[in-house]
């Protein structure tokens, strides 16, 4: 028997279809954005459940970190780079929460970062905000807390001056230029906590190292790091 229910949907289906935005299939429920096909392609790392994993190896000898991790390794011409693609600069939303809400799985099945106490998400320069219209960062942290139960500090770690993107510039130059750049407002809010430091891609880990140095100088507080993705 079809119930008002059942047909309801398959109306709303025939005039707004919902499709996979890696195959485009409409094979998958409609709070997902990929297939579970699509889903499985995505190339996971296992990082969260590993110590000493790449993410890690960046930091070491920079910076003081408990755990770090990537869900996914970033690849060119991947489903995963469009889909941030779309997430960074088209305004993709959506996108951000749902990739956020992977990487909260990961999070909440590793015991490695189950004494997490906040997550802070890594303060996007003013002035791309205004352009872009959000943090990608505060995006995926709202995705992630929407799986995983934790609470989110935003606004309390700030960027102090506005710098560009130093892309041309070797990993010491571009921390002297870091240095500095981040501000705690409110210092207590963070005293004596596990900090989750959240961005979307580790790359050379710069801006990362400069956010969780500021961070590790209030009393009492560890480190943790976790992003979306990893460059090779
Ligand atoms: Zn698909």
């Amino acid at each position: 028997m079809v119930t008002l229910q059942s047909s309801f949907h398959d109306l709303l289906h025939l005039f707004f279809p919902h499709v996979c935005a890696g195959c485009g299939t409409d094979v998958l429920d409609q709070d997902q954005l990929l297939c579970l096909h699509c889903l499985n392609d995505l190339p996971a790392t296992n990082f969260f459940n590993q110590h000493d994993n790449p993410v890690e190896q960046v930091f070491y000898g920079r910076i003081k970190i408990s755990n770090a991790a990537a869900g996914y390794f970033f690849t060119k011409d991947s489903l995963l780079q469009n889909l941030i693609v779309q997430f960074k600069y088209q305004g993709n939303k959506e996108i951000g929460l749902y990739l956020g809400k992977l990487v909260g799985h990961f999070l909440s099945n590793s015991p490695h970062y189950s004494k997490i106490d906040a997550l802070v998400p890594l303060p996007l320069n003013p002035r791309k905000e205004k352009k872009r219209g959000y943090n990608q960062a505060l995006e995926l942290c709202n995705g992630i807390t929407s799986v995983w139960n934790k609470p989110l500090l935003n606004n309390n770690v700030k960027r102090t001056v506005f710098t560009d993107t130093q892309t041309h510039k070797g990993r010491i130059s571009r921390w002297q230029n870091m240095d500095g750049i981040f501000a705690i407002n409110n210092p207590e809010e963070l005293e004596n906590k596990h900090i989750l430091l959240v961005d979307d891609v580790v790359t050379t880990g710069a801006t990362l190292e400069a956010c969780g140095s500021e961070i590790l100088k209030i009393k009492g507080t560890t480190l943790s790091i976790a992003t979306l993705a990893y460059t090779i």
